[in-house]
């Protein structure tokens, strides 16, 4: 099981300790993760241009012990291989017994808007298309890659123009799915699950769905849905993520979540957002927003006083603007690139697009995001 302890519970959010993660089972090593923290985004089981042997070297300074996001959107082709290696860890020979959670979108992949249906929910591979998932192919899929933990099915699809009945149908075809896929231990093989707090842009429907799923019994933690808000380039529909808005959505929702499980918000946030998030109570992310940061040629770091200000800074190596700049990347950053390379260089690999950009740029920002959340969680200590 996912077993927290609420800590602190502040204005400014709320401080958990994870104290185990995964089947009961199959026990690894004692967690003991405080929250706020995130999971670290992988594409087919790496982290987006570091090979692993990179990673180790070069992220070994990062203070949160990683819990490896994979998703099923990215490796529908390679389902069997993956089967016959044993597990995405042996597959994508990631460290040995390091901890894994499978949800199905890629958060910086296509989730598109009107292809869900009754029998299942649709899910984009940038390599095999669309393919469709139920209760009886996800538990294929979860035999397959041997996470520690799993996102629950939802019928995500949920616009801000759905109609009433459209929302309906929503929370009756994701209880019908869940149910199918828990009714039997063997179809998850026990492996502890995010039951999904969805419903788009309507309060009233995320109500009912944390009403519905707020005493399964085999709910670990919850899934809060807000793809439709997120950074994510490929994604339908898409709505601006406005403070007061979101607020107003998850306000009378997360009241209902029980205190002693963790909630989590898939999908590429920025700082600024993911503090806001804290702040309504969201305990875990992902890291799909450095990996984004990278994709696009930029680096980004947080305010100096970003805990009251909640601001941050970007610089994007695809203006010329860096050309002549000869200053190090981030002068507070311990991190190889920042210690090692000039701006001017890393605009020279972005202008030509070499690939030692996004491996240089997913260093420093994956780099940065840990200090991010180590801040956070020191701020919140401190908070009343
Ligand atoms: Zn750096």
């Amino acid at each position: 099981m996912v077993k927290a302890k609420l800590l602190r519970n502040t204005e400014r959010g709320r401080t958990c300790n994870i104290e185990s993660w995964g089947a009961e089972k199959e026990p690894k090593s004692p967690l003991n993760l405080q929250t706020p923290a995130y999971l670290t985004y992988t594409r087919f089981g790496h982290i987006p241009h570091l090979t692993w042997d990179v990673a180790q070297k070069e992220l070994s300074h990062l203070e949160q012990k990683p819990i490896y996001q994979v998703s099923m959107a990215a490796i529908f082709e390679c389902l069997l291989a993956i089967d016959e290696a044993g597990g995405i860890i042996k597959f994508a020979s990631m460290p040995e017994n390091c901890l894994t959670h499978l949800t199905i979108h890629d958060p910086l992949g296509r989730i598109a808007s009107g292809f869900n249906k009754t029998k299942g929910i649709a899910v984009w591979s940038a390599r095999a298309g669309r393919k469709d998932v139920c209760s009886e192919a996800y538990p294929v899929s979860i035999a397959a890659v041997k996470s520690d933990t799993i996102t629950a099915l939802s019928d995500y699809d949920l616009p801000f123009d759905a109609q009433k009945k459209r929302q309906g149908k929503s929370l009756t075809r994701t209880k019908a799915w869940n149910e199918a896929l828990f009714s039997e231990e063997s179809k998850t093989g026990g492996r502890p699950a995010f039951a999904p707090i969805c419903g788009g842009s309507n309060k009233d429907t995320r109500f009912a769905f944390a009403k519905a799923f707020v005493q399964v019994p085999w709910a670990s933690g919850f899934s809060i849905e807000l793809w439709h808000f997120s950074l994510g380039p490929k994604v339908d529909k898409k709505q601006v993520y406005e403070k007061d808005v979101i607020a107003e959505l998850l306000g009378e929702t997360m009241l209902l979540l029980p205190q002693d499980k963790v909630r989590l918000v898939e999908g590429a946030f920025n700082p600024t957002q993911i503090l806001h998030l804290i702040k309504l109570g969201v305990d875990l992310f992902d890291s799909s927003f450095a990996s984004l940061m990278a994709d696009e040629g930029k680096a980004f770091k947080i305010a100096d006083d970003f805990e009251s200000t909640w601001e941050f800074s970007v610089l994007d190596f695809n203006d010329a603007k860096f050309n002549d700049d000869t200053s190090k990347l981030y002068d507070h950053c311990s991190c190889y690139p920042c210690q090692t390379f000039t701006k001017a260089y890393l605009r020279h690999l972005v202008n030509c697009k070499e690939m030692l950009a996004m491996v240089l740029l997913t260093i420093h920002n994956m780099t940065e995001f840990d200090r991010m959340f180590a801040r956070i969680r020191e701020s919140l200590q401190l908070a009343q």
